[in-house]
């Protein structure tokens, strides 16, 4: 299943809500899965390279942070 390696974050059950025409009345209600934004990186963690399935959320802390690396070990 879809989940951040960081926060733990998961896709989340809704409803797709179909209208009529002018959009006043309610014709279906369909059920979706809303999958977070995931991103596989590579970061430092006790300067060792790891590769992880992360958010965009968790992806911009890490920029943040300065652990993100590229695929030669340089800092991003
Ligand atoms: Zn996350």
């Amino acid at each position: 299943m879809a989940r951040c390696q960081i926060c733990g974050k998961k896709p989340v059950r809704g409803n797709k809500v179909i209208r009529t025409g002018t959009g006043k009345w309610i014709k279906k209600r369909v059920a979706v899965l809303r999958k977070p934004n995931l991103q596989s990186v590579t970061i430092i963690k006790d300067g060792q390279k790891k590769k992880l399935r992360v958010c965009a959320k968790c992806l911009k802390k890490l920029r943040k942070e300065g652990k993100l690396v590229d695929y030669k070990g340089k800092i991003k």
